[in-house]
């Protein structure tokens, strides 16, 4: 018998969750990716019932020495695990809101949509991205930058806890004061250094919010991208998360203010000025149980800018429209706000201070275009290249994660992702 027949028979007998196995009914619905152009081939597709079933699934792993991977929804999954045992954990979507403590217990299959609707009845919201159906293990320990990062930081910020199976199958919580350097490592350092059983967010008092996009003729892009810039830099207020997004039809500014209708109104006149009417405009007071709607560009290439000159504008601009277009849309982006305010103890999300980004809807050759203007840095939620993991650190935290890396997973058990290769140890000196 192969070791993956016997390690399919094992987790029948030890999980309380599902196992399906190549031929099986659930096998083709449960190692799906989102990524197209993945067809992943799991040996083994464990699903995780209770934080037993994921040490069970990574024992058993461990055993019979296959690879091992772990999915929530497949929205980030880059690396197909082929011939290994994939945990899913999407039946553990448990929420918990602790309204006086403004904190939310999460299970790792919980999407943030599962946690807005939990947490909105107390008139409370987490940080969530532009797509409420992404998971909330993943987005958080990829850093996570949603609509109130500005205001609050980014998702890996507003993490407390998190309670994980290790690599060699222990369980271990991670919070400031049991083992953080494991709590460091996980707030940005994405699924490298154990599978998480639950997490713990902060909340934060946002209910109604001002949020919606509208459509200017793309002639303007030049005069509004210089305006959003300088705005960006002196005007923009923390409570405003606001992107302008490129595309042959037309230009689109779309956000969403954690505030009062007037407010907001205040805060985009001096985007509205520069703009002149819309074609369209969809801004409106409503709730943040609405945040999913307002849109966002699928992550597919990602570059950090310093600066938004006018040359890159000039690119950006031809990129979309010009005679040869090369992208279907780019979304520029200002970062800044509480996320260029770290805590001492924050984790490793890097590039902090850098204020803008593009997301690039479109072939590789878009994002060459922009590169020499770029830092070369990256985030690691919006970067999609396997080969470009250690741009989303500074170089000393990515030493650093590559040495709790060696602590936590010296064998690169959790490697089928957006990997950290653990650090070797230095070769002792003669003598
Ligand atoms: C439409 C869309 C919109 C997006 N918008 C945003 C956005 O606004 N802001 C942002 O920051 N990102 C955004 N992202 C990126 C998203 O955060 C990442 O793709 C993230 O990895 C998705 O997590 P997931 O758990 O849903 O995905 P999955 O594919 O289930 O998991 C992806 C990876 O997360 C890790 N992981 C998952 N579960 C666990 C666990 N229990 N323990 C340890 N590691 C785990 C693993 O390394 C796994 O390979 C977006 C993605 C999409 C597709």
């Amino acid at each position: 018998m192969f070791d993956h027949e016997s390690a399919a028979g094992t987790l029948r007998r030890e999980l309380r969750g599902a196992v399906h196995t190549p031929g099986t009914a659930g096998y083709d619905t449960h190692r799906v990716a989102l990524n197209p152009r993945l067809d992943p081939r799991p040996a083994v597709v464990a699903e995780a019932v209770t934080p037993a079933d994921v040490q069970a699934a990574v024992r058993v792993a461990g055993r019979y020495r296959l690879p091992l991977a772990v999915q929530a929804t497949g929205h980030g999954t880059l690396v197909p695990a082929d011939g290994g045992v994939l945990v899913r954990t999407t039946a553990m979507a448990e929420v918990l809101v602790n309204p006086a403590r403004r904190i939310a217990r999460v299970g790792p299959g919980a999407t943030w949509a599962d946690v807005i609707a939990a947490a909105a009845p107390f008139g409370l919201a987490p940080i969530s991205g532009s797509s409420t159906s992404v998971g909330v293990a993943g987005f958080t320990f990829g850093g996570g930058v949603g609509w109130l990062s500005r205001r609050y930081g980014f998702a890996a910020d507003n993490l407390v806890r998190a309670d994980l199976v290790t690599a060699d199958g222990d369980r271990v919580t991670a919070n400031a004061e049991r083992n953080p350097d494991l709590f460091w490592a996980i707030r940005g350092g994405g699924g490298n250094f154990g599978i998480a059983t639950a997490l713990e967010f902060r909340l934060h008092p946002v209910s109604r919010v001002y949020a919606g996009t509208a459509y200017f003729p793309l002639e303007r892009a030049r005069q509004i991208l210089a305006r959003f810039r300088d705005w960006s830099q002196n005007g923009q207020p923390d409570e405003l998360a606001a992107s302008v997004v490129l595309q042959a039809s037309g230009l689109a500014i779309r956000g969403l203010y954690a505030g009062s209708a007037g407010d907001a109104i205040r805060a985009l006149q001096p985007l509205w000025e520069v703009a002149g009417p819309p074609v369209e405009n969809n801004w409106r007071a409503t709730d943040y149980t609405e945040s999913g709607t307002i849109g966002g560009t699928a992550p597919r290439q990602f570059e950090l800018f310093e600066d938004l000159s006018e040359a890159l504008i000039d690119r950006a601009v031809d990129a979309v429209a010009g005679p040869e277009p090369l992208a279907n849309a780019i979304e520029v982006r200002s970062w800044g706000g509480a996320m260029a305010r770290p805590e001492l103890d924050a984790g490793p999300v890097g590039h902090r201070g850098v204020p803008f980004s593009f997301t690039v809807d479109g072939p590789v050759a878009a994002s060459t275009r922009f590169a020499p203007y770029a830092t070369g840095g990256s985030f690691l939620n919006f970067n999609h290249d396997p080969a470009r993991t250690h741009t989303a650190y500074t170089t000393s935290d990515h030493g650093v994660l590559r040495d709790l890396k060696r602590a936590w997973d010296p064998d690169n058990v959790l490697g089928l992702t957006h990997n950290i290769a653990p650090s070797t140890i230095p070769a002792r000196s003669a003598g």
